[in-house]
């Protein structure tokens, strides 16, 4: 079963076995009315919201919050004195309007997160176990030392590396520390385990988490085959505290963390909820959070809610894994499509993506682990069901060598991304 649902009853007070939906649901209103409560009295903000509502379904009344809300408002959305917050986060909107959005979070709001990552973690790390993170934030309150203290609080060792490192640094740290399983996101996890593999160095590892970033079929069943190891798929974004759902061992969708988050998925142009199983915009109000709560606010990201109930039994709820944001998935050329394609070539560890509506030429950069023949042909062929009608592909590429194996990187500092020429750029 799911690690959530012994979480979940321990969260809520009750033994598992009184741990049911109507329980949950009921909890969820119980935190709701508290949450309303809670903001009005302590911002500006949400005068004009009700006092309490009579059931979860009359969430739908309340108004949107959006990433434009956070860049405007941030200020007033937050909660508490200056004193009670521990980490603010900066990060850019998407688009062109260049607007930064801000969020607050307390001590006790990153413990929430902690606690959440302890449970998610333990779905593949026994005590002993040794996780090396391939995330950025060593310092504390950044994700890599979340992630850290998670692990402690389940008996497993962290074994920090950052993400930033070469390739062969990361397979000396592997090795060195005996790890046995790694968290990181999807594309730099195939990236090591191509180049484990080419340069036939061993390892121990037997499971990863992934996130960060989306999560392609065709890297996940790259990095089980490459690897022999099974892959866990993370869900997670700063607004939701960085936790959001993990994958159980059945790997059918991801339990979401139902005693924190408040879930809804709605059709992004009529603003109207969408029943389970059908494909619409994630939005979600934070239960639990006091630096700053958000109340139905919309990701951008699409996604939708699983109706069945997951073969390990669990009885919190799932959503299918998030292909990408909805924005993002509309344009001609995306990453997640790409990486589909692409990675289905065993040689490549990573490109980059480039496209000129002007010219009207795609171009990609490879790093490869070894020379190809015919490249150019099979790519065509991969991108051949994507590729906009008068568009033209070049190619440029790395091949691992001598000379560069000790220096080879990710290609991406930070997130990876889609540049368009005409300015915008797309994860
Ligand atoms: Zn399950």
């Amino acid at each position: 079963m799911s690690r959530l649902d012994g979480y979940m009853a321990k969260q809520f007070h009750i033994a598992l076995e009184q741990l049911s939906r109507s329980v949950i649901e009921a909890k969820q209103l119980g935190a709701v009315n508290q949450l309303l409560q809670w903001c009005k009295s302590h911002s500006g903000y949400y005068d004009d919201y009700p006092e309490q509502l009579q059931s979860l379904d009359e969430i739908t009344m309340l108004p949107f919050l959006t990433a434009q809300t956070l860049a405007e408002h941030c200020q007033e959305l937050v909660c508490v004195s200056q004193s009670e917050i521990s980490r603010v986060v900066t990060m850019q909107t998407s688009g062109t309007s260049g607007l930064q959005k801000r969020l607050y979070f307390s001590e006790a709001d990153q413990q929430l997160t902690v606690d959440f990552f302890a449970c998610g973690l333990s779905e593949l790390n026994e005590p002993g176990d040794r996780c090396m993170i391939l995330m950025p934030g060593h310092r504390p309150g950044g994700m890599s030392y979340l992630i850290g203290q998670a692990l402690e609080q389940i008996g497993a060792i962290p074994v920090p590396c950052g993400y930033d490192k070469t390739f062969a640094e990361m397979a000396e740290l592997l090795q060195q520390q005996q790890v046995t399983t790694m968290v990181g996101s999807p594309v730099q996890i195939l990236s090591l385990a191509r180049y484990l593999r080419h340069y036939q160095l061993p390892h121990r590892i037997k499971a990863v988490l992934v996130s960060s970033d989306y999560l392609p079929e065709t890297v996940r069943h790259a990095i089980e085959e490459t690897l022999h190891c099974d892959v866990y798929d993370h869900y997670g974004i700063t607004e939701a505290g960085l936790g959001f759902s993990i994958e159980c061992e059945c790997h059918q969708g991801l339990h979401m963390r139902e005693n924190d988050l408040l879930v809804e998925i709605i059709e992004p142009q009529t603003l109207q909820p969408v029943p389970d199983g059908q494909w619409g915009e994630m939005v979600f109000t934070t239960l639990t959070r006091r630096a700053m709560p958000l109340i139905r606010y919309r990701t951008g990201d699409k996604a939708r809610l699983l109706a069945e109930p997951c073969a390990c039994g669990s009885i919190v709820k799932r959503m299918d894994k998030i292909p990408g944001r909805i924005q993002q998935l509309e344009d001609c050329y995306c990453m997640p499509v790409l990486d589909e394609l692409l990675f289905q070539l065993p040689q490549v560890m990573d490109y980059q993506a480039r496209y000129s509506s002007v010219k009207k030429q795609l171009y990609l950069h490879l790093l490869l682990t070894e020379n190809v023949m015919h490249l150019e042909q099979k790519v065509d062929t991969l991108l051949r069901s994507v590729l906009q009608k008068g568009d033209t592909l070049q190619l440029t590429m790395d091949v691992l060598c001598e000379i560069n194996r000790y220096a080879v990187k990710s290609l991406y500092a930070a997130k990876r991304k889609l540049i368009q020429e005409d300015g915008h750029e797309t994860e």
